[in-house]
């Protein structure tokens, strides 16, 4: 029986889920699939400059894990940068941090969070 897979704390889902070259119109149908999961180690190593120990302890998962899902991530944005493909970033094996977890030092967990889209349209009033 194999093992269910670990999921991976996210403590921030990304404002826009898809991106792609704004000059070309010739790339339609050429997409990267990028997970949530994959994003988040992008968020955390590339741009907040964890260590990937660091993004390993605040993912909850293994170093190794972190490894092959960030080589992986970073091999979709150079797809998407060097050959014009649009980057949709969506599903994956994870769960959303609910903030003040366990070990979890983000902070901001709530502040970015991309279904503040959905959050908007349930919320009109008060957002607004
Ligand atoms: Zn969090």
């Amino acid at each position: 029986m194999p093992r269910p897979m670990k999921r991976r704390r996210v403590c921030c889902l990304p404002e826009s889920s898809r991106f792609g070259p704004l000059d070309s119109q010739t790339n339609a149908g050429c997409i990267v699939n990028m997970t949530i999961d994959e994003y988040e180690t992008i968020r955390l190593i590339d741009l907040e400059g964890y260590t990937q120990e660091e993004c390993a302890r605040q993912m909850n998962v293994a170093r190794t894990t972190v490894q092959g899902i960030y080589n992986c991530a970073r091999k979709k944005v150079a797809e998407s940068l060097v050959n014009g493909k649009d980057l949709l970033i969506k599903g994956g094996e994870y769960r959303l941090c609910e903030g003040k977890e366990e070990r979890c030092r983000c902070g901001d967990c709530w502040k970015h969070r991309c279904g503040r889209a959905q959050v908007r349209n349930k919320d009109n009033n008060s957002e607004m």
